[in-house]
């Protein structure tokens, strides 16, 4: 399945950029996408070196992870089952995950909070169940990820910007970056409030900040919140550029190379490449926002 990788790096023609570039890990494929698709490589890899034939992990109803989890199971031949936080609800991506054979375990949000303890509860004793943390967080996932850098042909890029949850995918980009060599700076986008924990984060696996540059001030109100105004840049930035971005992640991180050029902060005519990390399904549930 991690034989081929279709992930180009295509211009991205939006004023007033000369030189903006995105690196599309949207296209690698459909339901494993993105950076869950990288975050999954050395899992899948582990779990067949261990003989695990069963993935067990954890995430919300519309975590792009669960989907991208569920298709790479049944790809691979394993059985896959996901513990969902909140009480039962049906929707597109859940959907998904079913009729790719995933078993969904609703879970109330108290018990949600101790995974460890849900795996245990249900999987002690099955010497066949290999746990993966929510959103594929990893040391596995971080070698993943670092992998995006390996691919650049043309490395001289004056700034790379992506979109951070956990920051593991962020994480593995700064390891790529140190591995190559790069004078890149990597800019940081958490999603979410208060992000700034996300740094630690990465640090914690990649110690070294002299690169490294967040802001936090991109989040428009939380995870999955979004305002008219992200909503509006949205609809121009896929007009105008013939790209889909999602309000959850990509769409916050080129709203930020916006906003970040016109106060200066990066240049018109610098090489800049975004990282389009997929997860393009959860649009379907945010389309009555728009
Ligand atoms: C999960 C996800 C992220 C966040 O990745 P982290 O490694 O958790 O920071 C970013 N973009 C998309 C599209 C995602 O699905």
């Amino acid at each position: 399945m991690f034989e081929k990788i279709y992930s180009p790096v295509d211009k991205v023609k939006l004023f007033p950029f000369d030189n903006l570039f995105a690196k599309r890990d949207d296209l690698i494929d459909p339901y494993i996408s993105g950076n869950k698709w990288r975050k999954l490589k050395y899992l899948l890899i582990k779990a067949k070196a261990e003989n695990k034939t069963h993935l067990v992990t954890f995430g919300g109803a519309y975590s792009n992870h669960l989907v991208a989890t569920a298709a790479a199971a049944s790809r691979t031949g394993l059985k896959s089952t996901a513990f969902i936080r909140g009480e039962e609800v049906k929707n597109e991506m859940l959907f998904i995950c079913s009729l790719f054979g995933m078993n969904l375990i609703f879970t109330d949000r108290e018990s949600y909070k101790d995974k460890p303890a849900l795996f245990n509860k249900n999987f002690q004793d099955d010497k066949d169940a290999m746990y993966i943390a929510e959103g594929g967080a990893s040391a596995e996932a971080i070698l993943g990820c670092a992998e995006i850098i390996d691919e650049l042909t043309d490395a001289h890029y004056d700034h790379i910007f992506c979109a951070a949850g956990t920051g593991t995918t962020a994480a593995g980009l700064l390891k790529g970056i140190k591995k190559n060599n790069l004078k890149t700076k990597l800019h940081v986008i958490p999603v979410l409030k208060n992000g700034f924990f996300i740094k630690e984060e990465i640090l914690k696996y990649t110690p070294d900040s002299a690169q490294l540059l967040f802001h936090t001030d991109y989040h428009f109100g939380g995870y999955a919140k979004t305002t008219p105004e992200l909503l509006d840049f949205i609809k121009n930035f896929i007009h105008n550029t013939g790209l889909l971005i999602d309000p959850v992640y990509t769409a916050k991180m080129f709203y930020a190379i916006t906003d970040l050029q016109k106060q200066n902060r990066i240049q018109k005519h610098e090489k800049i490449l975004a990282i389009h990390t997929g997860g393009l399904l959860g649009i379907f549930g945010m389309k009555d926002k728009f």
